[in-house]
Order: structure tokens, then sequence, then C-alpha cells
């Protein structure tokens, strides 16, 4: 009997993997946690039944999240704040950089930690790097309070239903915003232009951002596993800009760290925030 995995991307399209082997399935105090093996991805995790990561393409997704941001402003980012990543993937890449002193990584689940690390190991190999402290608590209510903490943020959060909700919310951008130091930088994933429910949280978070921060964009990548492929990523800041700032210096400087990246490199850093005319409606104010 073949078993296959599928995700509603709208209520009448589907994604499907075969699936070979269920390893983890259980539920946490906030969600259902899921591993499974295919040969197409290899194994990957699901929260709620929703795609989080496949081995075969998360290098993808952690790349664009990491690295645009830390070969925009290279030798400014000591103190690093992950809200959600429990999977791992994003210390992974930020402790790649001896440049990084301190990484706080909030997820709310510790379960997601404790499957990752047993089923997962390519994503959270780098958990126990001696920078990394690992505090489970909700990322909207650790941010409350903190002031010129962080040099970036990194939201690398589940969609904006159950418990990533509120990490979508102008409350939480501008506590990110009061956390973050003068020239800092906040990451985040921001859902999809393509199917109607995620443009809509896509547009909303966008413009929430936009009226906070002095810099704000949007970025994109293709994501095989996420709905519709087409993934994009939310850049803001206080001082500098990705695309203006980002000068032939700045992409030598990083080339110089000879970090092997399989999707991220310095020429598609400035290729990846020129939008199709559609997301760039979609974003209008
Ligand atoms: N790459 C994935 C994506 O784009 O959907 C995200 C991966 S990571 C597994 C998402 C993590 O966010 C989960 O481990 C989840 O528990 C965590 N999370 C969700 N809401 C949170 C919150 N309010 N505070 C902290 N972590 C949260």
């Amino acid at each position: 009997m073949k078993l296959w995995y599928t995700e509603k991307h709208s209520k009448d399209a589907r994604f499907s993997i075969k699936v070979e082997r269920q390893l983890f399935s259980q539920q946490s105090e906030y969600q259902k946690i899921d591993v499974l093996e295919s040969q197409e991805f290899g194994r990957f995790l699901t929260l709620d039944g929703l795609m989080m990561l496949t081995e075969k393409d998360e290098f993808i997704y952690h790349d664009m999240l990491v690295h645009v941001a830390m070969a925009t402003h290279l030798d400014g980012i000591r103190d690093v704040l992950v809200i959600g990543g429990g999977d791992g993937g994003t210390v992974r890449e930020l402790t790649r950089y001896a440049s990084i002193q301190h990484i706080d990584l909030v997820e709310i689940d510790p379960m997601v930690v404790e499957v990752c690390r047993e089923f997962l190991p390519q994503t959270a190999c780098k958990l126990d790097d001696p920078r990394v402290r690992i505090v489970y608590e909700d990322g909207l209510r650790f941010v409350r309070g903190k002031e010129d903490a962080y040099d970036l943020i990194l939201v690398d959060s589940t969609d904006p239903f159950g418990p990533g909700e509120g990490l979508f919310t102008r409350e939480f951008y501008g506590n990110c915003y009061k956390a973050l130091r003068e020239d800092g930088i906040l990451v985040n994933q921001q859902e999809s232009p393509y199917y109607e429910k995620y443009a809509e949280a896509t547009r909303r978070s966008y413009l929430r951002i936009h009226s906070l921060f002095p810099v704000s964009r949007v970025y994109q990548a293709h994501i095989p596993t996420y709905p519709s492929g087409h993934w994009l990523f939310g850049f803001a800041s206080k001082r500098y800009d990705p695309v203006e700032d980002f000068g032939p210096e700045a992409a030598a400087a990083w080339n110089a760290l000879g970090l092997y990246t399989r999707y991220y490199n310095t020429r598609l850093h400035r290729g990846c925030f020129a939008l199709p005319t559609y997301v760039n409606e979609l974003l209008e104010e």
C-alpha cells in the first residue's frame, strides 16, 4: 500500500510526496509534529500537517534567510535573535560566521528541537555551538521589553495560523524594531505571493513592517516544497539597504570568507530583490 503525504495549497490545489516511512508522529503542547521519509526529498518535517523543511531543499530557505542580511552588514552583526527555527537550520548557517558572538534561539516548542536533534541532524547539527542559547518561549512575549539588544533578528516562524500567528502582528514588528540596535536588520519569512491565503498574509505583514522601518524590501527564492514554490522574504533595516549598499566591495568581502552556499551567491543577492510585476502590485500600499 502506497502512503502519500499531501498538503492543501489552496482549496483546489494539493501537493503530494510519496512516503517510504513515518519516523515520528506526536502531538506536542502546541502542534502535531511528524517526520516522514521519502525517496524524492529525503526526510521531512511537518507541523500540523504543513511542510516545514525537507533534507533535499532546506538549503534554499536557510541560505536565503541568513546570508542576504549577513552579506549586507557583514562586519556589524555580533548578536543575533532567531525566532522560531527549532529545526536548527538557520542557526547552522549563522554559526558559519566567526564574527557572530551570540545567538538566541527562541522556539516555543521544545519537542520540535528534540525531534530534529534525533531525526534531522542535517539541520540540528549546530544547536550545541557554545554561542547558541536556546530559550523555550513565545517569541512574541520574549521580544517585548528588549531594547538595543540585537544587530539581526531572523523570524523563522510557521505560517500566520496557530502558534505563529502573533509573529505577523504590528505589535511584534514594533517590538523587533525596539530590540534592534541603530543599524539593525530584521529578516522574516514572508510567505508567498501566489495563492490567495498566503498572498494576503504576505501583503499584511509587509505593510506592517513597511510602516515601521525606514528601509523595507522583499526578496524571493524558489522553494519546491512550499506552496507554489514562489517564496518571499522580508528585509527591513534601520539603516542599510540590501541593494543600494551592496556594492562590489561588499560582495568581495563576503566572497573572501570562502563560504560555500548552494543557493545564495553575491550576484543573486541583488537579483532576488527584482520582483515580478504582480508581486510589486501585491505589495503596493
Ligand atoms: N522554514 C519553516 C517555514 O518557513 O515555515 C519554519 C521552520 S521552523 C520549524 C518554525 C518554528 O516556529 C516551529 O518550530 C514552531 O514551533 C516555531 N514557532 C511558531 N510560533 C512560534 C512563536 N510564537 N514563538 C516561537 N516559536 C514559534
